[in-house]
């Protein structure tokens, strides 16, 4: 069979999580939280359940759960999005971003992308028979460069693909990027497809810079994001896109042939969650708690640190410490330190190595003590 991605494999993430379960290694690896979620939205998707909400729900999703999203853009970031037309509910992030791609990317349309970049916008746009053309940043800072994102847009240009807070350099979006943004889309057709999974993990007060704050981006723009970052319960793939009548129309025609629905106890559940602002509003300083208490381990450890000004990603530079390739270090100090990471290198469509992986900090202080003992023996 003539594969459509001859060149993907298995992802990084599955690769070093299998690795650390048999080594019985600390996983600091792929993203997600080694505690548990709230017991009330357990509480309210079990209710949910028990009232019967066991059936198909609307195509775009439940109707409370798209007011309570509404509701909620609307109070952080001033910009109201109809739920009957602008909202719709997603089986995670993950699919929000290959549908707006598959509903916009037509055959030989360029996306400009930004490396390193999370590993599944580029199968997804080759899938749609778009071409990427990336644009890549570069370590310690990752500033990015608008003189060469602007020169990779030409008349072919679909769409540009932006991720804040960055996985998985932990960079922001300030407010002067999101200006220099628009004005080197003003005047095109050029759509942005804005991943914001980790929009409640900002640090230092910083606000979180949503495509949504800004008119001029938000009329041709996708917002993507996953209540399975903001509610610490990745396995439950829900998300959501905000956007125009008429992306989202698009996007609808796709969505309702690629998945139709997302289940509905979940959505019940979470509407009900969501309408109390704690959870997030609580998130930055709950997560700026660990990043702060992993960063100060690591001071004391020979790895460099990165910035982190957002997510819950920590990137280093092991350059003190070894030669080895991103991806062979990541593998040894998996192996024999006992402490999974992932090699920033995976995140580039090219060999890039820089000398830096990255650890996730989304655990209990005593999973991150654990392996910051061990990396200190480094
Ligand atoms: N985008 C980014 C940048 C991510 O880090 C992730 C999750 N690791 C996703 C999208 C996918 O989110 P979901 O699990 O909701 O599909
Ligand atoms: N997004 C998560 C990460 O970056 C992993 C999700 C996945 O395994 N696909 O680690």
């Amino acid at each position: 069979l003539a594969s459509r991605l001859p060149n993907v494999g298995t992802t990084i993430f599955t690769v070093m999580s299998a690795l650390a379960a048999q080594r019985g290694a600390v996983n600091l690896g792929q993203g997600f939280p080694d505690f548990d979620c709230d017991e009330r939205i357990v509480e309210a998707v079990s209710r949910a359940m028990r009232e019967g909400h066991n059936q198909y729900p609307p195509m775009a999703g439940v109707a409370p759960l798209r007011e309570a999203i509404a509701r909620k853009i609307e109070k952080i970031h001033g910009r109201a999005y109809d739920p009957g037309t602008e909202i719709t509910v997603t089986a995670g992030a993950t699919q929000a971003l290959l549908t707006a791609i598959l509903a916009t990317v037509h055959p030989g349309d360029e996306v400009v992308v930004i490396e390193p970049t999370y590993d599944s916008y580029v199968p997804s746009i080759e899938l749609a028979g778009g071409k990427p053309v990336f644009v890549a940043l570069e370590a310690p800072d990752y500033a990015i460069d608008f003189d060469k994102l602007a020169r990779a847009i030409t008349p072919r240009t679909r769409l540009i693909l932006i991720n804040t807070p960055h996985n998985p350099t932990g960079r922001v979006w300030h407010a002067d990027d999101m200006r220099r943004l628009e004005a080197i889309v003003r005047g095109t057709n050029v759509l942005i497809l804005s991943d914001e999974v980790y929009e409640h993990m900002v640090y230092d007060g910083a606000p979180h810079e949503s495509v949504a704050r800004y008119p001029e981006l938000a009329q041709r723009s996708f917002v993507v994001s996953s209540f399975g970052k903001t509610f610490h319960v990745t396995g439950w793939k829900v998300g959501y896109v905000a956007a125009p009548a008429a992306l989202t129309a698009e996007f609808r025609k796709v969505h309702q042939f690629n998945v139709f629905t997302v289940n509905t106890p979940m959505q019940v559940g979470l509407a009900e969650y969501l309408a109390d602002p704690a959870p997030y509003v609580e998130l930055p300083a709950f997560y700026q708690r660990k990043r702060d208490f992993f960063r100060a381990g690591l001071g004391k450890t020979r790895f460099k640190l990165l910035p982190c000004e957002g997510t819950y990603f920590q990137c280093v530079d092991y350059s003190a410490i070894s030669d080895l390739p991103e991806a062979e270090f990541s593998k040894w100090l998996t192996t024999e330190i006992g402490v999974a990471a992932i090699p920033v290198s995976a995140f580039y469509h090219e060999p890039h190595e820089s000398g830096v992986v990255r650890f996730c900090f989304a655990k209990r202080e005593a999973t991150l003590a654990t392996a910051l003992e061990r990396l200190a023996r480094l």
